[in-house]
């Protein structure tokens, strides 16, 4: 449908599909290697995306940062990276599922142009839209599904981490698991 990502861009900067355009400062379109073989997916915009336009840049953006440094991995270089919602959620609260459903073309189209090897779910949210419904994250985080020739992986969220810090070896366990993952594939 969009011929080139700036078609894309500036179609989804002008969105309007959802209610959750009324409160935006700004619409959070994704950032990254536009050619990577890792995508990462995270939920939708906090205060800090909403203030500055890009995903993952307040605290848990630093951890997301931190753990992809320690597995030699960068955001810029290495991985593609955006949300299912491209709007911030009032008070940060779920995406409802209409809303989700009005905005995943966007994703779909990004992920068209991508076209990832491995798709990398952080937190709930994101891997029920992506991965299957009944995603339960702390059981399933880790493991590897393939679905439709692409291989797919659920971390927990790095919000979520640092709330619960008891959590990070385990989520760091999926870095590492990933990293293997991409040597195995020749993703470099
Ligand atoms: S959240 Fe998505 S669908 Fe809703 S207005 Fe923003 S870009 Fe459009």
């Amino acid at each position: 449908m969009y011929k080139t990502w700036e078609e894309l861009e500036g179609a989804c900067l002008a969105c309007k599909k959802c209610g959750l355009c009324e409160h935006r400062t700004h619409v959070v379109f994704g950032m990254g290697n536009r050619t990577a073989g890792v995508m990462f997916v995270g939920e939708g915009p906090g205060e800090q995306e909403d203030l500055q336009g890009r995903p993952f840049v307040g605290r848990s953006g630093q951890l997301l940062d931190k753990m992809l440094d320690a597995v030699d991995m960068s955001r810029d270089k290495d991985i593609y990276i955006g949300n299912i919602i491209k709007c911030r959620p009032p008070k940060n609260r779920d995406p409802l599922p209409a809303e989700q459903d009005a905005c995943i073309g966007w994703l779909r189209a990004q992920t068209a142009f991508i076209q990832p090897k491995i798709i990398v779910c952080l937190g709930r949210i994101a891997a029920m839209k992506i991965i299957k419904p009944d995603f339960k994250i702390m059981r399933e985080h880790g493991l590897f599904f393939k679905k439709g020739g692409v291989l797919m992986m659920a971390t927990p969220h790095p919000a979520a981490l640092l709330r619960n810090p008891g959590n990070k070896p385990a989520a760091f366990d999926d870095f590492i698991k990933l990293r293997e993952e991409m040597d195995r594939l020749g993703i470099e």
